[in-house]
């Protein structure tokens, strides 16, 4: 997609420190890192949300999950633990369309979600 950040991003069309890449996604340091550890999970398919998927993406999507625990091991964040969040819409201030899942890490985050 043209003017979508995130397809830029994977196209290579502006810059980022990408951490991993396999068919299903891109990943990416996080430019406004939310703790010491910042990962964008960006999926290869421009689609807005997990809502713009079906039955037949469950190999897709189940990529993308893989692919997290890939980056977290490889990462080094399994011993002490990671968070993986999706933004999905207003209410959860989404600010980039393209589906992606933050991974978390590098402190406690407490007990609560949000
Ligand atoms: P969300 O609010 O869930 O849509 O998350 C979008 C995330 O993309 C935010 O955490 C931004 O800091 C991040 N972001 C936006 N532009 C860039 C960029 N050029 N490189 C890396 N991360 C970005
Ligand atoms: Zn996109």
């Amino acid at each position: 997609m043209d003017n979508c950040i995130f397809c830029k991003i994977i196209d290579g069309r502006i810059p980022s420190v990408k951490v991993y890449e396999d068919e299903f996604c891109t990943a990416f340091k996080d430019i406004n890192p939310q703790m010491p550890v910042h990962i964008v999970v960006a999926s290869k398919r421009h689609v807005p949300s997990v809502l713009g998927f079906g039955p037949e993406d469950k190999e897709f999507l189940g990529g993308i999950q893989l692919a997290i625990a890939k980056i977290a091991t490889q990462e080094g964040l399994v011993e002490n633990g990671f968070r993986v969040i999706n933004n999905c819409g207003a209410d959860a201030h989404q600010s980039v369309p393209h589906l992606h899942y933050h991974i978390l890490a590098g402190g406690d985050m407490g007990e609560r979600i949000v």
